[in-house]
């Protein structure tokens, strides 16, 4: 689906600037920039397609609609309904690495995450992790002192070299025989050592995924995740947490409560001092289906009216449910955000 809109309408796309998926459609930085602070580094702009099957764009900062857009861009109307297939191009998108995400312990990189838009196989993302070859086979697979050698997969398996470069893909099947056999990588929190070094007084925010402990850490928060986003939450990462503060940030989706509910049972047996749990309301900045932390922060702060982000996620994490200690969770009042 989304390929299919990058394909019928990238000339519009194109030229308003990188996307990032947000719920059902994507977010942008806002092409008036002498309306919002730092060139719309919130990305206070939203992309998605309507009911009709025709591109529609808002801005959350300065209420700039698709016609404001498409005069700044210099693109008839007509452009923003090209819902006819025979339009469509035939460009394969080709897959771009959009993000890097790295996962380190003791000052060395553990591994890689990686963020791929459009993904591979026709899908609209992917994620892919790599970590550094482990030293012992450097010197056994003869990769030269000071060259770069990556395994493209944390889990264990059997990897084979392909290209020149010193990079080693899982492979299955018959082409597996002369692979190497390579274990499987402890997958750790995401941003551990600053975990580790915050203040026990501090809150920790566990988020869904890195973009969002990314913009919470620049509001100077604690703030992790597991790197299988909200498919899997291992108990070993809540111990890491005991003791502490959580608030839990889901994505605004059934399958991001249901990753809180679990990340919570496992919390509490971990024994954190309390978790708490945000649920997006339909405010003001509510982040919309899917969207999260991000999302609602930079309806935020485009808002000049509104406090500080980092007043605002104090607010809320306040105001979310908290449940305490161990045993029947204690559900407060006033849990919706605003
Ligand atoms: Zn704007």
């Amino acid at each position: 689906m989304q390929c299919d809109v990058l394909n019928r309408y990238g000339d519009i796309i194109a030229r308003l600037g990188p996307l990032r998926p947000a719920g059902r459609g994507w977010l942008f930085r806002c092409v008036f920039h002498d309306r919002h602070r730092h060139e719309d580094r919130n990305w206070s702009a939203s992309l998605w397609v309507g009911a009709k099957g025709h591109l529609l764009a808002r801005c959350y900062g300065c209420g700039a609609t698709w016609r404001d857009y498409s005069a700044y861009l210099g693109v008839s109307l007509k452009e923003w309904f090209a819902t006819n297939r025979s339009r469509d191009r035939e460009v394969k998108m080709k897959p771009k690495l959009i993000a890097t995400f790295s996962y380190r312990l003791d000052g060395n990189v553990v591994y890689e995450k990686q963020r791929w838009e459009p993904g591979f196989d026709g899908r609209s993302k992917t994620f892919r992790f790599r970590r550094p070859l482990p030293d012992r086979l450097r010197a056994d697979l003869g990769v030269p002192p000071g060259v770069a050698a990556w395994v493209m997969g944390i889990t264990a398996g059997v990897y084979v070299r392909r290209g020149d470069d010193y990079v080693y893909y899982p492979q299955t099947g018959q082409d597996a025989k002369d692979g190497i056999a390579i274990d499987q990588e402890n997958p750790i929190l995401y941003r551990l050592p600053e975990l580790r070094a915050a203040s026990p007084l501090q809150p920790v925010f566990v988020t869904e995924g890195e973009k969002d402990v990314e913009i919470l850490r620049a509001l100077r928060f604690t703030a992790t995740c597991g790197p299988y986003g909200s498919s899997t939450w291992l108990h070993q990462w809540s111990s890491e947490l005991a003791g502490r503060r959580v608030v839990v940030v889901p994505d605004n989706n059934p399958v991001g409560y249901d990753h809180a509910d679990r990340v919570v049972g496992s919390l509490i047996r971990a024994g954190v001092a309390s978790v708490r749990v945000i649920h997006w309301g339909e405010g003001r900045y509510d982040p919309g289906p899917g969207g999260g932390a991000g999302n609602w922060l930079a309806r935020i702060e485009a808002d000049r009216e509104a406090r500080t982000g980092r007043d605002a996620m104090i607010e809320l994490a306040l105001r979310a449910k908290e449940y305490c200690g161990v045993g029947t969770p204690r559900i407060s009042p006033g849990a919706t955000a605003e």
